[in-house]
């Protein structure tokens, strides 16, 4: 039996992906017509981007599931139309990538390398690099992203802390969970990385009160979503020097707007969200596998809550 795959994302995705998802249900074993016109009543699955021109899912009435190609997902939870399964990416590819940046900019930190890196004047002036056994690293979030993260941080030998909405266990981690475990988090983070989702409970979750509650000095990598931050808390805590520096790779508005104070703060560097993004290689095996599951009668693999936001 022939699976109608439609592929709803912007045009240059279509070109990027074509090959290997056609490669990828190939291996899966799964007959597909993969195209991006397909008449909505003959879809079966829904390969998404949330910035593509499908907004209203009512047409799509046999179609069953949307896969998505981001890992975020609140652009599309709040969709009404949409009642059918909706998966989100978990992609081996972005993972690792968003294990990079994230170690990248932690090491950044940690070495204080822009003390060398920023020098002008020829002052030669020593100083005790610290170990990363010395630094408490604190990671909000642990899912896909936050777990491998903080496992690549633990091999480096930081002493690392995560936090979640539930109790989770991560080898080398000490895993703290609700409220009083933020709190706690909070309180030991020199470096704080935020790989939460962008959800109603977590919007402004670092706030004045938590920064207030971070030691003096404390640095902020921000690969998450802009909402996570209160910017306007943000900049009053650099300013005062409570916030040391921050490292800010997504946010409210993107792109950042020119007139944005964080552009010019120089206790921030912004990037362009580009810390992890989805691999169409690994990615199209993910989909693969899901519309394999969706066929075979099994269960999705990382269906989203949409009551939850994630
Ligand atoms: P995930 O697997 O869904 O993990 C989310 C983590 O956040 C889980 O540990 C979850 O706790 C925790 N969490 C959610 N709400 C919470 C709350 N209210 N209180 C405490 N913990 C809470 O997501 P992921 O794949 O790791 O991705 C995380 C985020 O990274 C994405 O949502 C996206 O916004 C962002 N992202 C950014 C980029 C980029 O290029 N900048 C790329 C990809 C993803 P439980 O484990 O208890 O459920």
């Amino acid at each position: 039996m022939t699976v109608n795959i439609l592929f709803a994302a912007r045009e240059e995705r279509w070109s990027q992906y074509e090959g290997p998802l056609r490669q990828a249900l190939e291996n899966a074993g799964v007959n597909a017509r993969l195209a991006t016109d397909i008449p909505a009543a003959e879809v079966d699955y829904i390969v998404y981007a949330p910035n593509s021109d499908l907004q209203d899912f009512t047409p799509y009435v046999r179609a069953k599931a949307v896969l998505n190609l981001w890992a975020g997902v609140e652009e599309i939870t709040p969709n009404k139309t949409l009642k059918i399964p909706l998966a989100r990416m978990v992609d081996p590819g972005l993972t690792q990538a968003m294990t990079e940046w994230v170690t990248g900019h932690v090491l950044r930190y940690h070495l204080g390398m822009d003390l060398d890196i920023c020098r002008k004047d020829p002052v030669w002036q020593p100083r005790t690099v610290p170990i990363a056994a010395e630094r408490q690293v604190v990671i909000l979030g642990l899912g896909a992203l936050g777990t491998a993260a903080a496992t690549a941080l633990v091999q480096l030998g930081f002493k690392v802390t995560g936090w979640s909405r539930s109790a989770k266990a991560v080898d080398g981690v000490d895993c703290l969970h609700g409220p009083d475990g933020l709190e706690a988090a909070l309180k030991r983070a020199s470096i704080l990385v935020t790989l939460l989702p962008d959800t109603p409970a977590t919007n402004d979750i670092l706030n004045a009160e938590s920064f207030a509650l971070m030691p003096r000095g404390a640095f902020i990598i921000n690969p998450g979503r802009g909402p996570l931050i209160d910017d306007g808390a943000l900049i009053a805590a650099l300013d005062s020097g409570q916030v040391a520096h921050a490292t800010l790779d997504v946010f409210r508005v993107e792109p950042l707007p020119r007139e944005h104070p964080f552009w010019a703060h120089p206790g921030v560097t912004v990037t362009p969200h580009i810390a992890a993004e989805t691999r169409a290689d690994t990615a199209s095996a993910v989909v693969a596998e899901n519309i394999r599951r969706g066929e075979a009668g099994e269960t999705f693999l990382h269906l989203v809550d949409r009551a939850r936001g994630y």
